[in-house]
């Protein structure tokens, strides 16, 4: 098994990875609410623990991963007061909320697809675990941990590191700054304390999303699910929890707090946080409308866009900053992303095109294998050291060079002999395909097309109708693919 370094959030350093029961591992990732379209940010963020989850596969431990989907109880502005997100949305759609949680999970199960992220092992919702959370908040009522107070039922923070929890160990947060900063919000006289959160809420009459409880009804806190049903599918201690920075409070603060409440240890042994994508320097957010759906990015439809990107255009650009450094979008980082992508795909269909042949008298060069083998711990080692794809990236680009060599029959399969080849044939595909889930976007028939119009150029060539030639070429151009017409071969290739 690889060694494998995460930076753990709880610990403020890099840890060895070591699982509570390997080769079994426990991941959960906090989904979106869904709400709404997914924008890129999300994707960014979900596709970080993708490849994550991709890597921990690879190294060969047996990971269920959960993913939750939040439909229920996630207020407008994060907080413990207003008006829930799906709610909100359903009154101005006029649909049933589960008619706007149905809409945008097939449009993130979808998007997800496109960006070739793996399903997770397990995707519950809120909803569909409501007894779990009614039966978490008798739980910490009877510890004395929370406390009913007009139908909401409210975590008790002072009690709770009274008897040794440390509220804000997570996030860095001291109490007394918390407790400056709060803002005396309505509702809030409810609560003993104004850092108190909410388990349970108290529902109106108009508030459609209701349902009954020991206090009356009502609906649970944002927070409740996620303890709830990490708990459920994981155990009381798992290994990983991840999610993007902005979760850090009070969200996973208050899911340490309820975990350790209710089981008397903590709920998780690695916390991991992405970072942002940013627009301009200032995060993506809905909110802040600098938000682009990857629909706009496809089409290159937005105004801050020079042109359209395709999926994995946009995977490759995210893959190339590490996931806790935060990513600017910029058109500029986008082309570059491009023109880096279509190399390294150029370079996949050459490499599955090839075999390795013997060659009668030819001396192997161990100089081949050696840097082969070098490139490939490489690779390795960067994801090793907290998941560093954007390192691992520049290992696959010298592994692309050995494969341009024997392309270019620069360097022969002789001279590099089978057990090299092997090794750059399985290293390559594997780290491109199955850990960093980029992938060729070609389909079946665009290729078969395109084979069709190669051999239309080969034909015209030998008859030096050189207008048809053009034309062909013409047509290429238009797919973003070039000729190469080599003295060996004629081929096709993206235009890099
Ligand atoms: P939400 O649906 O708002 O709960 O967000 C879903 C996930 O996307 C969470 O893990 C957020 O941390 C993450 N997220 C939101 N905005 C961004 C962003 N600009 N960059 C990266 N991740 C983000
Ligand atoms: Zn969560």
């Amino acid at each position: 098994m690889q060694s494998l370094t995460l930076y753990n959030t709880l610990s403020r350093q890099k840890e060895r990875f070591e699982p509570i029961s390997a080769p079994n591992v426990g991941l959960y990732v906090c989904g979106p609410t869904v709400y709404n379209y997914v924008h890129l940010g999300n994707v960014r963020t979900f596709l970080s623990f993708d490849t994550l989850f991709r890597y921990l596969t690879h190294i060969g431990y047996k990971v269920r991963y959960v993913r939750n989907l939040t439909d229920v109880g996630h207020l407008v502005g994060d907080s413990d007061e207003g008006e829930d997100k799906i709610g909100r949305m359903a009154k101005l759609e006029k649909l049933e909320p589960m008619e706007i949680v149905q809409r945008y999970t097939l449009d993130f199960h979808s998007v997800m697809a496109t960006f070739n992220a793996l399903p997770p092992s397990i995707e519950p919702t809120a909803t569909g675990h409501m007894i779990e959370q009614i039966e978490a908040v008798k739980a910490l009522i009877d510890k004395g941990l929370a406390y009913e107070s007009n139908g909401s039922v409210y975590f008790d923070i002072e009690q709770y590191n009274r008897e040794g929890g440390q509220y804000g160990k997570l996030s860095g947060r001291i109490l007394d700054d918390l407790l400056n900063e709060t803002r005396e919000l309505d509702g809030q006289s409810e609560k003993r304390n104004p850092l108190d959160f909410a388990i349970w809420k108290n529902a109106s009459p108009e508030h459609i999303m209701r349902w009954k409880s020991p206090w009356g009804m009502g609906f649970p806190g944002w927070h409740l699910e996620c303890t709830c049903m990490s708990t459920k599918y994981l155990g009381t201690q798992f290994d990983i929890h991840g999610g993007g920075m902005d979760l850090k409070f009070p969200h996973h603060e208050c899911e340490i707090a309820q975990g350790h409440g209710l089981n008397d240890h903590d709920p998780v042994r690695y916390w991991m946080h992405s970072n942002m994508l940013t627009v301009n320097g200032q995060k993506m957010s809905k909110s802040l409308g600098n938000s682009f759906l990857p629909s706009e990015l496809f089409a290159g439809t937005h105004p801050l866009l020079d042109q359209a990107y395709s999926p994995m255009t946009v995977r490759f650009f995210m893959l190339q900053s590490h996931y806790r450094s935060t990513l600017d979008f910029s058109n500029e980082a986008l082309k570059a992303a491009q023109k880096g992508y279509r190399r390294l795909v150029n370079g996949l269909r050459l490499l599955k095109g090839m075999t390795f042949e013997a060659e009668e008298g030819a001396a192997i060069d161990h100089k081949h294998g050696e840097e082969i083998t070098r490139d490939s711990q490489a690779l390795y080692n960067a994801l090793n050291d907290d998941l560093n794809t954007a390192v691992a990236i520049g290992h696959l680009f010298s592994l692309l060079k050995k494969i341009n060599q024997l392309d270019t029959k620069q360097v022969s399969m002789g001279q590099l002999g089978e057990a090299a080849f092997t090794q750059l044939q399985t290293t390559f595909v594997q780290f491109f395909e199955d850990v960093l889930g980029l992938k060729e976007e070609t389909s079946r028939d665009q290729t078969a097309m395109v084979s069709g119009m190669l051999d239309l150029y080969r034909e015209y060539k030998t008859q030096r109708l050189y207008d048809k030639v053009d034309q062909v070429r013409s047509y290429f151009k238009s797919q973003g693919l070039v000729i190469r017409d080599m003295k060996h071969r004629i081929d096709w290739a993206y235009e890099e």
